[in-house]
């Protein structure tokens, strides 16, 4: 009985591995760990009024971020923007996405497969005909754009992003 006992121990010590080996138990953290990454601290809201908005903002980013206005397409030099580096919240600087999880959707906005963690809240918004999903930025509520179904694998989401809502940090 003791050795029966014991045989069970080592199989399934050497079951463990075997599955850690094939993949379908995690190695460690950091083989999840983007290549990019995100400098976030733990989330602290900002709250602020429209009058102070409108002294930390431009016209511009005050629509899209406060007004939930869209910019017009092509107008973002962040459409064309390829280098590496992190996206983050025009109105508060909460990183958002990195260059790892951008892709070129065609539509004239900066696009994305994916967000980072946390990033984003979702709400539905019937401003045309059939509803949209929309997203704000968890942090300062700022509005940044729609998200949509007909993205790239392995996600299938198209986050389209305004992008006066953005700014961009290039990896040094
Ligand atoms: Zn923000």
């Amino acid at each position: 009985m003791t050795s029966l006992l014991k045989a069970t121990a080592v199989s399934r010590r050497r079951l463990l591995s075997m599955l850690t080996a094939v993949g379908l138990l995690p190695k460690s953290a950091s083989a999840v760990t983007p290549a990019v990454e995100s400098g976030n601290a733990p989330l602290q809201t900002l709250s602020l009024t429209p009058a102070e908005w409108k002294q930390r903002l431009t016209p511009a980013q005050y629509d899209v971020l406060r007004n939930e206005g869209t910019e017009r397409p092509h107008s973002s030099a962040l459409n064309g923007e390829k280098r590496r580096g992190v996206y983050a919240c025009t109105g508060c600087a909460l990183e958002l996405f990195t260059s790892e999880m951008k892709f070129d959707s065609g539509t004239g906005w900066p696009s994305f497969h994916s967000t980072l963690p946390g990033a984003f809240a979702l709400t539905t918004d019937f401003k045309l005909i059939f509803p949209r999903t929309e997203y704000h930025c968890t942090r300062c509520g700022g509005h940044h754009g729609h998200v949509f179904n007909d993205g790239p694998a392995p996600s299938g989401k198209r986050y389209c992003n305004n992008g006066v809502a953005l700014t961009f940090k290039p990896t040094a």
